[in-house]
């Protein structure tokens, strides 16, 4: 038999997650919401987690109508017990193993730089960087006992271009890709890989703000070239990618999802 034929069994199918296991943070959602169904479609077994009990109940009985494998619990992201919690739960339900981590959760506060507390600061980075941080910590020895796996953060196209009244989100944001490049190098050599997806604007309650306002959506989607704002499914399907097999070179990047939006020149 040649080696290539050794290597790649034509059984194994490369666009599959088949017997993986999968965390995502804020899964009762909007982007989080949808990565959970894409994994659990895609074959995972997933565990998701937020704060509000009742919205996970909800989310729960329709996976389970989809006979999707999704179990939750609740947990504030932001709190470093309650992350410890969370990693106990998954490494007791998931046998040690854990193929996936998204680090999803994340909340943002719109306001001038100036009017900006030490008390949005301080929640900003704990929920949407601090969080990212410890989880992936906390989840790399079950990753390692899968011999590798993936983590992907949910960072934002505001990592790379000044939005007004973000200064704070955003800085969390360009905080978050430059973790997930160091973490893809230190990492690597335990055969995990660490990527960012950075979505633009995506129709989500986090953005209902913009969705609701005439001019300002008419303002976004003349900034798109695609014309629309994002769905949660166009950022799922490129972390679900960055899960499978065939992105098993990928490491250490900042994929944008934004219709072209950053990329644009003509407004
Ligand atoms: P939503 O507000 O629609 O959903 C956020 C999800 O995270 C909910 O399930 C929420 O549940 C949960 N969550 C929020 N805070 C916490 C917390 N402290 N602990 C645990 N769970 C929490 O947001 P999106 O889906 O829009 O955003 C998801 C990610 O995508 C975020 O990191 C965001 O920054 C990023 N993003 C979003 C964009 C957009 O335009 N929508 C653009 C770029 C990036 P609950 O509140 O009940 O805890």
């Amino acid at each position: 038999m040649s080696s290539v034929q050794e290597h790649t069994p034509m059984e194994i199918n490369r666009w599959s997650l088949a017997g993986t296991t999968a965390l995502v943070t804020g899964g009762s959602k909007g982007i989080g919401y949808a990565i959970v169904e894409e994994l659990a479609r895609l074959g995972s077994a997933v565990h998701t987690c937020s704060r509000n009990e009742a919205d996970l109940k909800n989310c729960l009985q329709k996976w389970r109508d989809s006979k999707l494998k999704v179990t939750a619990s609740v947990c504030d992201v932001s709190s470093p017990s309650e992350r410890e919690k969370l990693m106990e739960t998954v490494k007791s339900q998931f046998d040690g193993k854990l193929n996936i981590l998204v680090n999803n959760a994340g909340t943002a506060i719109f306001k001038p730089a100036i009017e900006q507390t030490m008390e949005d600061f301080k929640l900003l980075i704990s929920t949407n960087l601090e969080s990212a941080f410890h989880l992936s910590q906390l989840a790399y020895p079950l990753l390692r006992a899968c011999g590798g796996g993936s983590i992907v953060f949910i960072s934002s196209i505001s990592g790379f271009i000044a939005w007004d009244n973000l200064v704070v989100y955003a800085s969390t944001k360009g905080a978050m890709n430059q973790l997930a490049r160091n973490l893809a190098c230190e990492w690597a050599k335990d055969n995990i890989r660490t990527n960012c997806v950075a979505p633009g604007p995506i129709r989500t309650p986090l953005v209902d703000f913009l969705v609701q306002d005439e001019d300002l959506l008419a303002g976004e989607k003349h900034r798109v070239p695609l014309g629309r704002l994002g769905e949660p499914e166009d950022v799922a399907g490129v972390v679900a990618f960055l899960c499978l097999p065939p992105s098993c070179y990928v490491n250490g990047q900042v994929i944008v999802v934004d219709g072209g939006r950053i990329v644009n020149g003509n407004h």
